[in-house]
C-alpha cells in the first residue's frame, strides 16, 4: 500500500498530508463506508482542526453526516465509534513529532480498519471515483460536547477502582501536551490516585517535550517522581494510546519489562498473545513460563488487531497482546489501545507492591534502538539489500515476517524500514549491553556504508 503505512497515513502537515490529500482519502473512505453518520476527531497539533475540517467536508462530500468530537484521544474516538455504530476517522500522528499530522480509519466496531480494508480505501481513492453525491444529499453536521466525559466514563467502569482507592497511590503524570491532557488528570483522580503533572497542557507546540514517549524525552517526568513522593510515573504519546512508565525512585521502566509484568499477571495456560516481530525476550520468557502461545504479526497495530480477532473467532482467549513500545491491548476491555486503561491497570499491580519490585524480575536485558535516514528510494533499496547480504551469511536463526529478524540464542536483532518514517529501524537485545550493541551495529554499520555508496 502506498497511501497507507503500517499505522495509517502520516507525515509532515502541509507538504505531505495536505487538507486536500486529507478531503480525497476521507471521501474515498465515505464511499467505501456508505455510512449515513461518521465522526471525525484530532488530537492537540495545530494542523489539527484544519485537516478536522478537510475530512469533515470530504464525508459530507459521499452524503456522511457527521459527529464532530473535537480534541479527544484516539481511544475515545475508537470508543465513540463503537459505541455509536459509525466509522470514525482521526486525524493524529501518534507519536510523530510536531509538524507531522496524519489520519487513522476506525470502522463502526471501533477498530482500526484491516489492511484488506485499506486497500479498498486505498484503490477508490487512486480510482478517484468517489462517491459524490449531488448537493441535495450532502451530509449535515453536529459538535458532540460531551464525548470527552463519555471516554472518561468508559475508562473509569471498565477499571476495578477499589483496589487502587484503597492504596492511596500518588501518580505523576506527563501527557506531552497531547490528547490525553483532557483526560487522563480527571482519570487518575478519579481512581482515587493523587495527581501530579508536568506538561499537561493541550498544546500543538509541544513545548515541553516531542510527542514520543521515549526515555529521553521524559526527563521533567523522572525528575518529578524523584523529587516527589509519587508511586508511578506514567506518559503517554500525542493521542493517548500507548503508556511507558516510571518506578517510584524515578526510574525509567522499559516498555518491554511493563509489558512482562502486565502479561505475566494476565496470562494463563491455553492462552494466546500477539506481539510484532521485535517481541522481547521478556515477553517470550513469560509466555514459556505460563504456556501461553505467542503470536507474531509484522509491526503495525492493524496487524496485531487483526491477528486477535481471527484468534478470537477460533475461540482462543488472548487477555493481553501488544508491543513493547507502551501500546498494549486488553482485548476483552477494547480492541483500542487505550493509555489511560494500561495505566490503571498497571496501577491495580502497583497496589500490591512498589512498582521497582513488580518490574525486578524483567530486567536483565539491554536494548538498543538505532535508526538510519535515508534521502531517496535508492538509498533505501541499497541499505535493504545490505541487510539482506548480511542476514544470509549469518550464523542465526532468521525471521522475514517484517523486515530480516536474526535469533543468535544469547540475543537477536531486526532491521526493518519505518512505516511512519523515511528511517530504517535497527533493534537488538541480549543480557550484555556490549552484545546487543555489537549485534545491532552488524547490521546499521552495512546499511549505512550502503548508503554512503549510493
Ligand atoms: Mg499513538
Amino acid at each position: 500500500m502506498d497511501v497507507f503505512g503500517s499505522s495509517g497515513t502520516r507525515g509532515v502537515a502541509n507538504e505531505d498530508i495536505t487538507p486536500a490529500f486529507v478531503l480525497q482519502v476521507v471521501a474515498a473512505a465515505g464511499t467505501v463506508w456508505e455510512a449515513d453518520r461518521t465522526a471525525v476527531a484530532h488530537d492537540t497539533r495545530l494542523t489539527g482542526r484544519m485537516l478536522e475540517n478537510a475530512a469533515v467536508s470530504g464525508l459530507q462530500s459521499v452524503g456522511c453526516d457527521v459527529d464532530r468530537l473535537g480534541v479527544i484521544p484516539t481511544p475515545g474516538a475508537q470508543a465513540y465509534a463503537a459505541s455509536e455504530a459509525t466509522p470514525a476517522v482521526m486525524i493524529t500522528a501518534s507519536h510523530n513529532p510536531p509538524e507531522y499530522n496524519g489520519i487513522k480509519l476506525i470502522g463502526p466496531d471501533g477498530t482500526e480498519l484491516s489492511v484488506s480494508e485499506l486497500e479498498t480505501v486505498e484503490e477508490v481513492f487512486l480510482s478517484e471515483s468517489d462517491g459524490v453525491c449531488s448537493w441535495r444529499r450532502t451530509g449535515s453536521e453536529r459538535r458532540i460536547e460531551n464525548a470527552t466525559q463519555r471516554y472518561i466514563d468508559g475508562v473509569l467502569d471498565a477499571v476495578n477502582r477499589e483496589p487502587i482507592a484503597n492504596a492511596d497511590l500518588t501518580v505523576a503524570l506527563d501527557p506531552g501536551h497531547g490528547a490525553a491532557s483532557l483526560t487522563s488528570p480527571q482519570i487518575f483522580r478519579e481512581l482515587g490516585c493523587r495527581v501530579i503533572t508536568v506538561n499537561a497542557q493541550p498544546d500543538g507546540r509541544f513545548p515541553g517535550r516531542d510527542p514520543e514517549p521515549v526515555e529521553t524525552n521524559l526527563s521533567d517526568l523522572g525528575r518529578l517522581v524523584a523529587t516527589s513522593d509519587a508511586d508511578l510515573g506514567i506518559a503517554h504519546d500525542g493521542d493517548g494510546d500507548r503508556a511507558i512508565f516510571f518506578d517510584e525512585s524515578g526510574g525509567y521502566i522499559e516498555g518491554d519489562a511493563a509489558l512482562a509484568a502486565l502479561a505475566n499477571a494476565e496470562l494463563e495456560a491455553e492462552n494466546a498473545t500477539v506481539a510484532a516481530v521485535n517481541v522481547s525476550q521478556r515477553l517470550v520468557d513469560v509466555c514459556d513460563q505460563t504456556g501461553t502461545t505467542l503470536e507474531l504479526t509484522p509491526i503495525g497495530s492493524t496487524y496485531i488487531t487483526s491477528r486477535i480477532q481471527q484468534l478470537h473467532a477460533e475461540g482462543i482467549a488472548v487477555p493481553i497482546a501488544g508491543e513493547g513500545n507502551g501500546g498494549i491491548y486488553f482485548p476483552e476491555y477494547s480492541l483500542a489501545r487505550d493509555g489511560a486503561y494500561i495505566g490503571a491497570r498497571f496501577l491495580s499491580l502497583i497496589a500490591e507492591q512498589p512498582a521497582s519490585e513488580l518490574v525486578e524480575p524483567f530486567g536483565g536485558y539491554h536494548n538498543v534502538r538505532l535508526k538510519i535516514g535515508y534521502g531517496s528510494r535508492e538509498e533505501r533499496d541499497a541499505m535493504l539489500r545490505a541487510v539482506e547480504t548480511v542476514s544470509e551469511r549469518a550464523d542465526a536463526d532468521r525471521t522475514t515476517t517484517d523486515g530480516v529478524r536474526l535469533d543468535y540464542g544469547d540475543g537477536w536483532v531486526l532491521a526493518r524500514p519505518s512505516g511512519t518514517e523515511p528511517v530504517i529501524r535497527v533493534y537488538a537485545e541480549a543480557h550484555e549491553k556490549n552484545r546487543a550493541e555489537e549485534l545491532a551495529s552488524r547490521l546499521y554499520d552495512a546499511a549505512c556504508e550502503a548508503r554512503e555508496s549510493v
